[in-house]
This record gives C-alpha cells, sequence and structure tokens, in this order.
C-alpha cells in the first residue's frame, strides 16, 4: 500500500512529511530546507516552483504565481492556468521532493490541509489538485486540527478547548476547538484573508525607502526593498536591533531595532484581536476554559505577537512547536495514525487501564496504575495462602473494578514450588511494557530462582477508546460497592487467619487464663463469627479489630509460657 504523506499546502509556504520508523518527519529538499515557497513559475523551458520560483519573481515576473490558494475554489485563470493546476504543481514538488528523500520509493497517498475557513468547493479544489498531482487524498484535515495533533495535545481530556492562532504569510485565522474521540473538531473560527507577515514586509519596506529617501521605485526595486525588509523582520525575532542595507539602491545604512518594528507592526498585530474575541465568543468560551493556546504561522515567530496573544487569551501560548511546521507535523502524525504505523504510539504511550494480578479472596492487585507512560517496569512478592500449596496461578488482568472478576483477563502463569507451607512460598511476579506496548509478564519463584514468562500482545493490552471509557465509567459506579467488597474480603481473609490463631493460644494457655480476659475474648471470638455470618464488611472489620485487641494479653502469654517451657528444658 505504500506510506502515507502528510502535506502542508500554504499560501505562502508548503511542507511535507512522512512517518519513519515510527517518528513523524518533515522532509527537506536537496539543500536540507524544509519549507518550501509556494510560488510557480511558468517559464519557456518549463515549470520552476519552489524557491528557483521565487528568484525568478524579481527578474521576470511574468508567468510567476504566488499565493494561488487565495483562489482555490473560484475559476479565476493565473498565467493561463487554473488554480487547481498551479497547486498541483506544487504538490508534484513535494512529491518528488519526498520521493527523493525515501530513495526512491514512491509517495502515492496523502493527508492534505486546509484551513478551516475553506468551504466545500474549496477542499474539493484542493483534492482535485492533489489528484493531478498523483496523490490520492485519503483525508482532507483542518490545520488548527493538524496543529493540535503535532503539539500531542489529542492526549487531553476529553472535552478538553484550545484556541490555535494562525499568522502566516498572506492569511490571519483563529480557531477555537473542542477535543472529541481523541481528535479536534472546530466550534469557531474567525479570521482576515487579506492580513498577514507579508503586510509586515509592505509596512518595513515604506519605512525602508522613506527614512533612506529611495525616491520613486521600480516595481523591480520594490521588490529588493521588501525583501530586505522582510529579512530585517524575521532577524528582530531573534536579536533586539539589526542593520537594514539595500547595497544595489544606497550607501547609506540604518539601524533598525525591534522598538521600529514593534511601531509598525503593533496596528496590524492589533487587527487580529477582535477575531480572537469573536470566535471565543462565537464558540461560548471564556478564555478561562481553554486548556491552551497554540501559535502557528511564521508571522507568530514575532515576539510582539506572543506578547499581545498571551494577553488576549489569558495565558502564556505553548511554544513547544516550530510555528512553521506544526501543521505539516500533525498532517504527518494524522497521516501515520492512518496507514498504522503510529498507531502504537498515539494510543499507548500511557496504559488506557490498570494492569495488575488477582490476589487471595479474589482482588485486584494494581501493579501498574491506569495513564501511567510507558515503557514502565513493576513488580512485588506474593505468597501462597494455602498450607501445603505446590503453585500458584498468576491471572493477569486489566480494569479498574476492586473485584478481579469484574475486570478483564489477559492470561495466566502458572508458578510452581515444592510443596510450601502457608506463607512460606515467595513469587515475585513483575511486569513490564515496552515503548510499542508489548506486556511482558515474569513470575519467579525466589527459592528457585526459576522464571516463568508470559508475553502479551499489545493487541491485547490496548483496548478502544469506548471500552476504556465503559470500564471507567462502571469502576465510578460501582465505587461504592466494590470498596465494601475490598474491606469485607479483607477482613474476611484476617478473621479467618486470627480465629484458629486464638484456639490454639488458648489451648497453650489453657486453666492459667484470668476469667475475666477469658470471657472477654469469648465474646470478641463470637462477634467476629457473627459477622462473618452476616458478611457486613464494617461489622466484621470493627469485631476483628476487637479480636485483635481482645488477644494482646494472651498473645503475650503465650510467647511467656513458650519461654518458661525453653528455660525449664535447659534445666535453669
Ligand atoms: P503560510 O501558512 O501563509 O504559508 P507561514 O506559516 O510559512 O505561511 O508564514 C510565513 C510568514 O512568516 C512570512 O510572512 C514570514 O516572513 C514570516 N516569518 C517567518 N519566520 C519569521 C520570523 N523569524 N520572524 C517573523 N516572521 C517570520
Ligand atoms: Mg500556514
Amino acid at each position: 500500500m505504500g506510506r502515507i504523506a502528510g502535506i502542508d499546502l500554504g499560501t505562502t509556504h508548503s511542507a511535507i512529511g512522512v512517518v519513519d520508523s515510527g517518528f513523524p518527519i518533515l522532509l527537506a529538499d536537496g539543500e536540507g530546507r524544509r519549507i518550501t515557497p509556494s510560488v510557480v513559475a511558468f517559464t519557456d523551458e518549463g515549470v520552476v516552483v519552489g524557491r528557483a520560483a521565487q528568484g525568478l519573481a524579481a527578474v521576470q515576473p511574468a508567468g510567476v504565481v504566488s499565493s494561488v490558494k487565495r483562489l482555490m475554489g473560484t475559476a479565476r485563470e493565473v498565467a493561463g492556468h487554473s488554480p487547481e493546476e498551479v497547486s498541483a504543481e506544487i504538490l508534484r514538488h513535494l512529491k518528488v521532493l519526498a520521493e527523493e528523500a525515501l530513495d526512491g520509493e514512491a509517495v502515492e497517498r496523502a493527508v492534505v490541509t486546509v484551513p478551516a475557513y475553506f468551504n466545500h468547493a474549496q477542499r474539493e479544489a484542493t483534492k482535485r489538485a492533489a489528484e493531478l498531482a498523483g496523490l490520492s487524498v485519503e483525508r482532507i484535515l483542518a490545520e488548527p486540527t493538524a496543529a493540535a495533533l503535532s503539539y500531542g495535545l489529542d492526549k487531553l481530556e476529553e472535552r478538553s478547548r484550545i484556541a490555535v492562532y494562525d499568522w502566516g504569510g498572506g492569511t490571519f485565522d483563529v480557531s477555537v476547538l473542542e477535543l472529541r474521540d481523541g481528535i479536534f473538531e472546530v466550534l469557531a473560527t474567525s479570521g482576515d484573508t487579506l492580513l498577514g507577515g507579508d503586510d509586515v514586509d509592505a509596512a518595513l519596506g515604506e519605512f525602508l525607502a522613506r527614512t533612506l529617501s529611495l525616491g520613486k521605485l521600480s516595481s523591480a526595486d520594490e521588490a529588493r526593498v521588501r525583501a530586505e525588509a522582510r529579512r530585517v523582520k524575521e532577524a528582530l525575532s531573534e536579536q533586539g536591533q539589526t542593520v537594514a542595507r539595500l547595497p544595489f539602491l544606497t550607501e547609506q545604512e540604518l539601524v533598525v531595532g525591534r522598538e521600529d518594528l514593534a511601531a509598525l507592526a503593533g496596528p496590524l498585530v492589533e487587527r487580529t484581536r477582535r477575531h480572537c474575541l469573536q470566535a471565543l465568543k462565537d464558540a461560548q468560551t471564556e478564555a478561562g476554559q481553554l486548556q491552551a493556546v497554540l501559535l502557528v504561522g511564521g508571522s507568530t515567530r514575532m515576539p510582539l505577537v506572543r506578547e499581545r496573544v498571551a494577553e488576549w487569551f489569558e495565558r502564556e501560548p505553548d511554544l513547544s512547536q516550530h510555528p512553521d511546521e506544526a501543521v505539516a507535523l500533525g498532517a504527518t502524525i494524522h497521516a501515520g495514525v492512518l496507514s498504522g504505523t503510529l498507531r502504537k504510539m498515539t494510543l499507548l504511550d500511557v496504559t488506557p487501564l490498570s494492569l495488575g494480578v488477582e490476589t487471595v479472596g479474589g482482588l485486584m492487585n494494581v501493579l501498574i496504575p491506569r495513564n501511567t507512560t510507558i515503557p514502565c517496569k513493576a513488580g512485588e512478592l506474593f505468597t501462597n495462602a494455602v498450607d501445603g500449596q505446590e503453585s500458584m496461578r498468576v491471572r493477569i488482568l486489566q480494569g479498574e473494578r476492586e473485584l478481579a472478576a469484574d475486570n478483564w483477563e489477559l492470561g495466566t502463569v502458572d508458578v510452581r514450588f515444592g510443596s510450601a507451607a502457608r506463607g512460606q512460598a515467595r513469587v515475585g511476579v513483575q511486569f513490564e511494557i515496552d515503548a510499542d506496548g508489548l506486556l511482558t509478564v515474569l513470575a519467579r519463584d525466589t527459592q528457585t530462582g526459576q522464571d516463568t514468562l508470559l508475553e502479551i500482545d499489545s493487541a491485547a493490552v490496548d483496548v478502544g477508546d469506548e471500552q476504556v471509557e465503559r470500564m471507567v465509567e462502571e469502576s465510578v459506579e460501582h465505587a461504592f460497592e466494590d470498596f465494601e467488597a475490598r474491606i469485607l474480603t479483607e477482613a474476611r481473609l484476617k478473621a479467618e487467619e486470627l480465629l484458629p490463631a486464638v484456639e490454639q493460644s488458648l489451648a497453650v494457655v489453657g486453666e492459667e487464663l484470668p476469667e475475666e480476659e477469658g470471657r472477654e475474648i469469648f465474646e470478641a471470638q463470637s462477634r467476629v463469627e457473627e459477622a462473618l455470618r452476616a458478611g457486613r464488611a464494617n461489622d466484621l472489620k470493627a469485631a476483628v479489630q476487637d479480636l485483635d485487641r481482645a488477644t494482646e494479653a494472651l498473645a503475650a502469654r503465650v510467647v511467656e509460657k513458650a519461654m518458661e517451657e525453653a528455660l525449664a528444658r535447659r534445666g535453669v
């Protein structure tokens, strides 16, 4: 079937990625660049795409097409081509780039992203463009959803809401999303399709031209000033000031500071504010309800944007991903999930349900609680409950219920040992889950050192979302009775251990027991027996505790008596 690629077909830049050895990566061109300008040049010698086409724009602007994404879904022709045909050239370029990066492996399927606000016609046009380029579209994905995937936010709690602020080269949009069944749904989106980083470049270019008194410029010179303005703008995201130089136009140089840019870009940034408020309002969401605010698009690298966004949304934005790569990376992750190459990683990097073993009395003993990050390891020592026992059956369970019978059994391991008195055999049980979600259970008889291994496939451990939800719901629903059942079982085990021990002690001490003490013990014994019959957890627990207290002195007498006898035997 082949791999599925993830593609961000952007207004100003595009990128492509695949999942390789379980990891989503963006693919680079021959020069190591992962982002390609969405520019197509139709020349007499043929079609040129990307950086080379961008270079041609200054020399022979006729036939060079940029920002064709704005025209998708319309019938407008550019340079004699439909918007789909121009977009297809960009997609074909990305396909070839990917195939070269993958040493000739064919790339024929893709997940392609579109803005959340794209209508049916625009999405269909995008699909057709991909088909023209020889790519079958497995899924059209909303850009903010892709961005959220790249930040790993599909692991937030169900119904979490986030905002995605995307400011690229030519457009701005902001969306409020809600997580449902592991995928984000766009609740509201707002924006301006004619507001982007290009506008900042234009404002800064004009500032340079005026300050350096460049006078009236030809369109080629204007393009040079724009390009320098853009370089200056991008540099100011990293440093406080930089020097603008326009060697073909003037010998003068100009030191430009971050505050100059802030003054020019400020009003443009301010124009995005009302869209943020509008999206929140349409989604009926207060800023305080958001779990995260993501910055997407190259223009959000400007420190000014980060500051303002933090202010408007009342929280620091998440900066953990590259803003201009997040959409392509998210598309790649989605492609990986669709093709199955990422399944284990995304679904199983935490344990969906608790894993444990059944212990005496049919209780669930949790070794690895649910939501533990994998890989992980945990173990515990168990002992035999019955005299003369020769083997122990370890039942491996998954679930959130207190009683083993209410959980799911994943497998069993039988550990054999030589006949042992109650509590004498020692069996160590260890659970280990590797990065692929494979559970290995190791049971060791600590006396012989003999190991028994059982491997449980990740498919068994990795239950579906619905099952997890049902199990967790049931555990909450039955929390009270489950708790009762556990207390009752534990108290019963304790009673069954204590009653014969008391009988034995009474036989040892016999006549020497003061009458008062004997009566107290007898009463406590009958209360335990009665509670055992009635099966009431808390009564039994209290009765067992009383019997324990009432027999403290008796236990001391037993020890004393044993000591006396031992001394007497030695003739002391
Ligand atoms: P799109 O989604 O529109 O294709 P991108 O997300 O690639 O676009 O954003 C491109 C815009 O980001 C351009 O205007 C570019 O100048 C701007 N940009 C890129 N890097 C920086 C930076 N370091 N500082 C400020 N702006 C930047
Ligand atoms: Mg973009």
